[in-house]
């Protein structure tokens, strides 16, 4: 049988511990027996990082702005216990943050669904897909004790020496006071990236803020979707037959939990960072969310919600065969395969991630799974498999 052909590669992002694993049985079982696979290999595991002192995960970036499309295995993010475990020469930053800075991108996050793991809200019959806007906010706020009577300000001191206060409070007894910012660009770059998201998936798009309180900050995030909307994207949604939706917070909340789903939630920093939490576990397992991080240019960088399973590999080390779901990496390779397919007009590549993805889906909903969905699946009859018998599994169906 003639292999399927690539012409751009793909950047392939290799990682760390069980993941790592995963990621070469994915392509030794699932992928290479049927596309001739072209990528360009970067090492992101935790060894390579530290001997290039992480040029590797910017290489890997800066290519992806020229490539257009990656695909990233999970990585260890160290912190003081793995300096010594990996004899670090520096507490390297985490690849996602180093990635997503470059790369000004959103990260869009969905559940994938299948038969017989219903979500715990039952009227959800289509995912719904975060949209996070990952830059500024709380996340890189400025914070005060204030321990006695005090005059908190705000004071902006402007190029040229102009200056702006406002009195935050008059404290007459201790209490608290935090300071954040985000930026017109950010937040421009941050709704594109949602307008492109929703085109590229057909599905509308929702937003929400508290502008109503938040009536200068908030409500410039709303005033930027809406004039990006009208100038740049309000004749392709109708095109699309999807429509770009604006709404209160709570609002929001109140209607997702009515929802049939299938639509795409544009979220601030902090609203995305709790809601995304409250997405996965409604929906059972992080082992079953998807991730891609995509920028205002077009760039696309997918990769597994979860980390690299630590607990999972020390069990490898020891010559276990572990059952670890690979099915959010697998989807990874399968977005990742399916973009490149799109943007080089491949169909048959297209058509082999689709049903990739298909062969996976139905390896769960016959019962043959991992077995962190044994709890999950409401099945009669369910085998726990190993994850490369899993693997394999899917690979016969194909
Ligand atoms: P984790 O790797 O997601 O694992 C947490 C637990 O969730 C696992 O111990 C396992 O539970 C379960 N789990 C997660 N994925 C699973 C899968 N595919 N199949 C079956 N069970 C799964 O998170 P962590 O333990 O907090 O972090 C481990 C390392 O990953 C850290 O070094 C962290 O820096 C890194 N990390 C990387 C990323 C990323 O690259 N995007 C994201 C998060 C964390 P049981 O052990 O109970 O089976
Ligand atoms: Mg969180």
């Amino acid at each position: 049988m003639a292999k399927i052909a690539m012409k751009t590669p793909l950047v392939e992002m290799d990682g760390d511990e069980m993941t790592r694993i995963i990621w070469q049985q994915i392509k030794d079982i699932c992928i290479l027996p049927f596309v001739d696979l072209k990528t360009e290999y970067f090492d992101l595991g935790l060894v390579n990082r530290d001997r290039t002192n992480d040029q590797v995960t910017k290489d890997s970036a800066l290519r992806t702005k020229e490539l257009g499309v990656a695909v990233k295995c999970a990585t260890i993010t160290p912190n003081a216990q793995r300096m010594t475990e990996y004899n670090l020469k520096e507490m390297w930053k985490s690849p996602n943050g180093t990635i997503r800075a470059m790369l000004d991108g959103t990260v869009f996050r969905a559940p994938i669904m299948v038969k017989g793991i219903s979500p715990f809200v039952s009227c959800w019959k289509k995912p719904i897909t975060i949209a996070r806007h990952a830059y500024g906010d709380v996340y890189r706020d400025t914070e005060y004790r204030v321990d006695e009577a005090a005059r908190a300000e705000l004071l902006i001191t402007y190029k040229d020496g102009r200056t702006e206060k406002q009195t935050i409070f008059e404290f007459s007894e201790p209490g608290v006071v935090e300071g954040m910012y985000n930026t017109d660009k950010s937040i421009s770059a941050f709704a594109r990236s949602c307008f492109n998201y929703a085109l590229d998936v057909k599905q509308s798009l929702w937003f929400a803020t508290k502008d109503t309180i938040s009536k200068t900050y908030d409500h410039r995030f709303k005033d930027i979707f809406a004039e990006i909307y009208e100038n740049e994207y309000k004749d392709k949604f109708e095109a699309a037959g999807i429509e770009y939706f604006y709404t209160l917070i709570d609002d929001a909340v109140a209607r997702v939990m009515r929802s049939e789903g299938g639509f795409v939630w544009a979220l601030k920093n902090y609203d995305g960072d709790v809601m995304s939490d409250m997405l996965a576990s409604a929906c059972g397992s992080l082992a079953m969310m998807t991730s891609v991080l995509v920028s205002p240019d077009g760039n696309y960088e997918y990769e597994a919600a979860h980390g690299t399973v630590t607990r999972h590999y020390y069990r490898h080390l020891k010559g276990e065969k572990t059952s670890t779901n690979p099915m959010a990496t697998l989807f990874a390779w399968t977005g990742a395969l399916r973009k490149r397919a799109q943007l080089d007009g491949l169909s048959d590549l297209e058509d082999f991630a689709n049903r990739l993805e298909k062969a996976s889906l139905d390896t769960i909903e016959s019962g043959t799974i991992t077995g962190d969905l044994n709890l999950l699946l409401d099945l009669p009859e369910k085998k726990v498999v190993t994850t490369e018998e899993f693997l394999q599994a899917v690979a016969s169906r194909i």
